[in-house]
């Protein structure tokens, strides 16, 4: 979401700041009396706080709850009509009511329904009717109080590691863990000062699609020409995974060198980029043996004996020496993309595709992380550390029936519904057949809005590293209406975007400001580049 924060177990320092929040819990143990009233002042004077799962009755009264009961068999959360501003971004049916673990599955996440007091707002409830988000104002401040935790409800899908709380696998609009995202932004957009923000398009524009197609096939060489040509003629790009086959087996036959290599080195020459698709895209690829980080060609052989069976085959193996392969035989390759065949992922994918120098990958779906921006997928996914891959997870696929070609309008919904909240829509077309599929895409990128910008995978996810991996500051000047905006980055990044609450007359710098005066979008960025901007506020 592109907004500042920093974490401290300093109270004072926190309480410096407007807006605070209180993670992952506050209970008996968290805070003394003295800092409990201090919280209370805090809000009493001006302050926002936002909380989650709060049990502590010495704060009872400022979170505007008289008790709460925790238990695991809450399914859904709904949202309350409203006026109050954290909401302001879900306006979809699949955003104002999400579903927190499959209905199967008779326990799920934690969750602590709350009875409200009096004077509390409920914003939010569970499916047994406690309440689910609260808000109390005290004083010039006002709070809100959630009753699940933010690692339950975004982090636990990013692992994949929820209780089923997807509504759907791929091709439709899953917006489960981004609501919490969304509320976020609203929050500190309500209650921030003059506040910035990075936003996560380049340009200033509304949204991406990105662009992908999966070569795992003898035939789907030679079709990638026509989807190329559809793409330069619609102003877009895209990325081939290509599966590097070099051993026959149960599966399919070698198909990794000429004339199908001659076709590889064409697209990337035209303007296409391109990834790794493994070796032998095996179904079993999830649970191969980890191998040693040593495989190499010739001598790793691995086999499919059948759909998910398969001999001599690791994960390092898959990953690494499939990239030994591109790199060795296009020119200019440098292979740092992933996709899993049939998008099966073993929990060491992060690790193992950090310590083969790959930084991307695109082996999830996006409705079944329920998260439609890209992501640092988690080390081992679990919920520790971030490894340093980003995760770009697949939205529209071409083979669920009735396939890509009936599925345009269908498929143009779910991205402008990802366009509305800024976040990104990530297409894989297989390039086994062109006729239908590559008209398809044409009829997509046709009507997509001018807004959307349309590129290949590799291309958007460098911005994406580099834009997560700027320093960035924005300081008063001794002049009221103007400001210092810094910004340093490590690697070169195009479009940078900050958009402003208050309206901006001019900047320096090279940036250009967006008639809406509260977009600007900086100057290219060399690596290592520092540029300081003097903005002045209209006044
Ligand atoms: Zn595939």
């Amino acid at each position: 979401m592109g907004i500042p924060f920093f974490i401290t177990r300093d109270l004072p320092q926190a309480l410096g700041h407007r807006l605070v929040i209180l993670y992952p819990s506050v209970d008996s143990h968290t805070f003394t009396q003295s800092q409990a009233d201090k919280l209370t002042a805090f809000v009493r004077q001006g302050g926002f706080i936002f909380a989650q799962d709060v049990f502590w009755g010495g704060l009872q009264s400022l979170f505007g709850f008289r008790s709460f009961t925790p238990l695991r068999t809450r399914h859904h959360l709904t949202f309350s009509e409203t006026e109050d501003p954290i909401t302001k971004y879900l306006n979809r049916p699949e955003e104002r009511e999400t579903q927190l673990g499959s209905d199967h599955l008779p326990e799920i996440i934690w969750s602590n329904g709350y009875v409200p007091d009096a004077h509390a707002e409920v914003l939010a409830h569970f499916d047994d009717g406690s309440a689910a988000l609260l808000t109390n104002s005290v004083g010039k401040g006002k709070v809100y109080l959630l009753g699940l935790s933010l690692l339950d409800v975004v982090l636990r899908n990013q692992d994949n590691r929820d209780y089923e709380a997807q509504r759907h696998y791929v091709n439709a609009f899953e917006p489960g863990a981004d609501v919490w995202l969304l509320i976020l932004r609203a929050w500190y957009e309500a209650y921030g000062q003059d506040w910035v923000r990075l936003a996560a398009i380049p340009g200033g524009q509304r949204s991406a699609l990105l662009l992908s197609h999966d070569v795992d096939w003898e035939n789907s060489f030679a079709p990638g020409f026509d989807f190329a040509r559809v793409e330069k003629a619609n102003q877009a790009s895209s990325t081939f995974f290509i599966q590097t086959k070099y051993v026959d087996d149960a599966n399919s036959k070698a198909f990794f060198f000429a004339p199908n290599l001659d076709i590889i080195r064409q697209l990337k020459a035209g303007g296409s980029t391109v990834g790794s698709h493994s070796i032998i895209h095996s179904r079993g690829f999830n649970k191969f043996e980890l191998g040693s980080g040593h495989e190499t060609y010739p001598s790793y052989q691995p086999r499919g004996f059948g759909f998910d069976t398969a001999g001599g085959a690791t994960i390092f193996g898959e990953v690494r020496v499939s990239k030994e392969l591109l790199d060795g035989e296009i020119p200019g390759q440098d292979t740092i993309f992933f996709r899993a065949g049939h998008l099966r992922v073993p929990v060491s994918l992060p690790e193992v595709l950090e310590r083969s120098g790959y930084q991307f990958d695109s082996s999830f779906t996006a409705d079944d992380v329920l998260s439609n921006f890209p992501f640092a997928l988690p080390r081992d996914l679990g919920f520790e550390e971030d490894s340093e891959i980003y995760e770009f997870p697949v939205t529209i696929e071409d083979e669920e029936s009735p396939g890509f070609a009936k599925r345009v309008p269908q498929a143009l919904r779910v991205i402008l519904a990802n366009a509305e909240n800024g976040a990104v829509s990530v297409v894989l077309i297989h390039s086994n057949e062109s006729i239908l599929k590559a008209a398809a895409e044409q009829d997509l990128l046709r009507q997509l809005p001018p807004d959307i910008i349309r590129t290949d995978m590799v291309t958007f996810a460098k911005f994406w590293r580099a834009r997560d991996r700027i320093q960035w500051s924005l300081t008063p000047t001794s002049v009221p209406t103007e400001a210092l905006l810094q910004v340093e980055s490590d690697e070169p990044v195009i479009g940078l975007t900050f958009e402003f609450q208050r309206p901006i007359a001019t900047v320096t710098g090279g940036a250009t400001l967006f008639p809406d005066s509260r977009h600007l979008v900086l100057p290219e960025l060399a690596p290592g580049q520092n540029v300081s901007l003097h903005v002045d506020y209209q006044h």
